[in-house]
């Protein structure tokens, strides 16, 4: 299990995180859900290591993890803009991090076959970044992510450069993958649809504090505070 244990964040004198206390069992889809500015982003990157904290500590099975360097934590990231590298083709890009951990070059192309297989880019593999549309990039983003079999899959707001009907098939790609992998996903989005649809719990961000944490169905049928109803969609 993952586990934040009042987890702080500040940034000068504005408080980000005012202390999360959450734990994500192993195999999870949480999505994390919250208006613009209320700490998601924030969050995610002090789980990967990319931001440190101000205060509290992370845990991965019994493990303190929030001392170690992002590459020691191993999580898998998928950014909003894909962030692949331009000069690689989807192949190269997917290969990258296996490469990096000195995986022999038979297992790293049978593994790099089975990820483009698995996010449904055969025609695609030999493209670069630049020749492919939107959607593409995010499924080479995607499976770049999940190749190397992370702990871990830290996705922040992956569908928002989408347009809607891409959007949505890629929603039920995300899950499938997630299914197929049995990995633990961590998902941000602002977009309470698309946490109803996608997680197994939505924990609800306002202001840099957890408002409430369950099944989508439990937070539909009983919000706990009168802004997760109107953020739900309650007309109130
Ligand atoms: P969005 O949905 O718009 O992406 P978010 O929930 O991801 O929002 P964060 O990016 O985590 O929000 O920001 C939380 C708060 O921390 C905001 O008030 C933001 O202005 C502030 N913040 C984030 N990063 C920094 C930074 N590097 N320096 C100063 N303030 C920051
Ligand atoms: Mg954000």
């Amino acid at each position: 299990a993952l586990r934040l244990d009042g987890l702080q964040r500040d940034f000068g004198a504005l408080n980000a995180l005012k202390g999360l206390d959450l734990t994500i069992q192993r195999g999870e889809f949480i999505a994390l859900l919250g208006p613009s500015g209320c700490g998601k982003s924030t969050a995610l990157n002090c789980i990967a290591g990319l931001l440190p904290l101000t205060g509290g500590s992370i845990w991965l099975d019994e493990r303190r993890i929030d001392t170690l360097r992002p590459e020691e934590r191993g999580f898998g990231m998928v950014f909003q803009n894909y962030a692949l590298f331009p000069h690689l083709t989807a192949r190269r890009n997917i290969g990258f991090g296996l490469r990096m951990r000195g995986v022999p070059k038979p297992e790293l192309e049978r593994r790099v076959d089975a990820a483009i297989a698995m996010v449904r880019l055969e025609s695609q593999s030999e493209k670069l970044p630049g020749q492919m549309s939107g959607g593409q990039q995010q499924r080479v983003a995607i499976a770049r992510a999940v190749v190397v079999e992370p702990p871990l899959v830290l996705m922040d707001e992956p569908l928002s450069n989408l347009d809607a009907k891409l959007r949505i098939e890629m929603r039920q790609e995300i899950r499938r993958i997630h299914n197929q992998l049995g990995t633990t996903t961590i998902y941000v989005t602002h977009d309470q649809e698309e946490a109803l649809s996608l997680a197994d719990r939505i924990v609800v961000l306002r202001d840099g504090r957890i408002r409430q944490v369950g099944a989508p169905e439990e937070l539909y049928a009983r919000p706990a505070h009168l802004d997760v109803a109107e953020f739900m969609g309650y007309r109130t």
